[in-house]
């Protein structure tokens, strides 16, 4: 049986959110908001203007990454572990630019 948050969460990872996400995973790069700290925790850092919090991103046991945020508890993946993702992605590969990235 499906319940309703599942629906939802369909509704929400198909349509409504799929656009907003990718404009703030670009955000997040684009601002340099990502820090990686050590190899198994990052930070994003708050958007002056945008939002206030810094989100705390740390490798659990299984090295997927895992956010402190409202979304992630939701989903289990949220913005941030997507920029910090495609910003790791990047430092592997010297000379490439972020802007190429979108
Ligand atoms: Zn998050």
């Amino acid at each position: 049986m499906i319940s309703d948050s599942q629906v939802q969460f369909y509704d929400h990872e198909l349509r409504a959110l799929k656009h907003p996400w990718i404009s703030k995973v670009k955000k997040w790069l684009e601002y340099d908001c990502i820090v990686v700290r050590s190899n198994d925790r990052a930070q994003c850092l708050p958007l002056l203007g945008y939002n206030t919090r810094t989100y705390e991103i740390v490798r659990g046991a299984n090295f997927t990454w895992a956010c402190n945020c409202q979304g992630f508890g939701k989903r289990a993946n949220c913005s941030h572990v997507e920029a910090l993702k495609l910003k790791l992605k990047f430092m592997a590969v010297p000379g490439a630019a972020q802007k190429e990235m979108f």
